[in-house]
């Protein structure tokens, strides 16, 4: 197992120069092992953020220039961006399109996300390999298990890892991969230089949430499947998004804050990727982005039979 190592800084060697390790905020050993690990499933090399949202700073940073435009999938997880139109006074312009067909021409970034959060649609891969823009994928909801990327033709691939790769609701923290030497250099100079690097503890959680990975998505994959069938079957359900892997379903009711408030079993609070499930209403965040009725499930990994239990009781409250 790898000790978690929570030095700051590391003695230069006998001829004083730096080794691998000499300040954490530029890198870490418990963080080297975790990228190491993430950077296998992905097929490239990885880095670890503070957060999702610290990683998809640092892209916006290092792939954009005053007057670049980001082609985003509409859609996508709201704080994505609302933290890319942080960066409009410094001239990065952000459009949104539907990521199920062709980016806009002229984009010099299309971020992708697969499945997007809530809406769960899923892109159109060649579209975005046919475009001259850097594409970016945010998989945090595909994890490795269900999507390789870079395969499909992602320039990077971008996890906010506090939701699936760490599973338990525990820890804070993102992640990139990428392939091409040179994006690497640019987001481990933003990491370093913005100060978005993440934590030994945090890291060391994502070790840990790896070795269960596979397990826990088949499983809630299993569970989702069965839910979302059951929900796609239910008179008191208007309309159910779900991908058929993972275990993020969307789901419309007449009422969201009256059936969110009255599960037991599924906790109603934000996030997604746990080992509970969690379940709220996306309007309170989005507002008229989506369906008012919308709520974003986490399937985690208890029992199906209570998980329907408790969402067939709260259905009855509208
Ligand atoms: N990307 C997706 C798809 C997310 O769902 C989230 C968080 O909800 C983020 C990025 C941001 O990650 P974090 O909350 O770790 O900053």
């Amino acid at each position: 197992m790898q000790p978690i190592d929570r030095s700051t800084v590391w003695p230069y060697d006998e001829r004083g120069e730096a080794g691998q390790f000499m300040y954490q905020r530029y890198a870490h050993p418990t963080g080297a092992a975790a990228e190491q690990a993430l950077g296998a499933l992905e097929g490239g090399d990885a880095l670890l953020f503070g957060s999702g949202t610290a990683a998809v700073t640092a892209c916006v940073f290092a792939l954009c220039r005053p007057g670049s435009t980001i082609a985003l999938a509409e859609g996508a997880y709201f704080g994505t961006g609302v933290t890319m139109r942080q960066f409009e006074p410094w001239g990065r312009e952000v459009v949104e399109f539907d990521q199920t067909g062709a980016p806009p021409d002229g984009a010099d970034v299309v971020w992708l996300e697969s499945p997007a959060n809530p809406v769960l649609t899923v892109p159109d891969w060649e579209a975005a390999h046919a475009h001259t823009g850097l594409v970016v994928c945010d998989a945090t909801v595909s994890t490795p298990i269900f999507l390789t990327a870079l395969d499909e033709g992602a320039d990077v691939v971008l996890h906010s890892a506090t939701k699936y790769l760490t599973g338990h609701h525990d820890a804070l923290l993102g992640a990139t991969v990428t392939r091409d030497v040179e994006l690497y250099r640019k987001l481990y100079e933003a990491r370093m230089r913005l100060g978005l690097s993440a934590s030994p503890d945090a890291a060391s959680s994502l070790l840990h949430g790896l070795e269960t990975l596979e397990m826990r998505l088949a499983r809630q994959t299993e569970t989702a499947s069965e839910l979302a069938r059951r929900l796609e079957a239910d008179p008191r359900v208007t309309k159910v998004r779900y991908p058929g892997f993972s275990g993020l379903i969307s789901f419309d009711v007449a009422d969201a804050r009256a059936v969110e408030t009255a599960t037991t079993l599924i906790r109603n609070q934000t996030s997604l990727g746990g080992v509970t499930s969690s379940m709220e209403s996306r309007y309170r965040w989005e507002g008229d982005r989506i369906p008012k009725g919308l709520l974003r499930l986490s399937v985690g990994l208890e029992d199906v039979e209570a998980l329907w239990a408790d969402l067939d009781r709260a259905l009855g409250t509208t």
